[in-house]
């Protein structure tokens, strides 16, 4: 049921939600803060731990950086994009999946977070080297202070499913 007015719901609700923007604000200020007891994240302190999904850029093998379960499975999930986008070969005509996936991040990214999404756009999946283009992508996000994966892998799996459906409905369009 969406909310239009504040003041039609009962003092429980009202109450609750409060607790819930208080929470929310903790948790705020402790974003980009290396702790044992909070998310460097997203500041959640539910079960911050140490991630291993090995991409360094992302900062989470810094000592005492800890991640809550959700962004280090933000982190493991941006990490596979990465690893299929950095196999395909150079963007060429007859295969661009690198291009396609490099979009996806890039189109998520501008939704997100300004910041990355310009050091993103210093990168040239058509262009770029198999190795400039992989260290040119993950440079972006320690340059650009990135902290909100959880947001970036819900955005690049729309991307990938809007995609999917387009280049089905294509398919089905040259075949028929
Ligand atoms: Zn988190
Ligand atoms: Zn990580």
């Amino acid at each position: 049921m969406p909310i239009n007015n504040v003041s039609e719901l009962n003092s429980e609700a009202r109450a609750h939600i409060e607790t819930l923007i208080e929470q929310l604000l903790v948790e705020q200020k402790r974003v980009g803060i290396a702790s044992p007891l909070s998310c460097f994240y997203c500041g959640s302190g539910n079960n911050p731990s140490q991630c291993t999904c090995g991409v360094k850029s992302f900062g989470c093998t810094q000592p005492f950086v800890n991640a809550c379960p959700d962004c280090v499975s933000a982190h493991r999930k941006l990490a596979r994009h990465f690893g299929k986008m950095f196999s395909f070969p150079k963007s060429n005509r007859v295969d661009s999946r690198r291009a396609a996936y490099f979009r996806h991040v890039v189109e998520a990214s501008e939704k997100i977070d300004a910041n990355l999404c310009r050091e993103l756009t210093k990168t040239d999946a058509w262009d770029d080297g198999d190795r400039v283009f992989a260290q040119r992508t993950l440079a972006s996000f320690r340059k650009a202070h990135f902290t909100k994966f959880q947001a970036l892998a819900r955005g690049i799996a729309e991307e990938s499913d809007a995609y999917i459906v387009k280049s089905i409905g294509r398919l089905f369009r040259t075949v028929r």
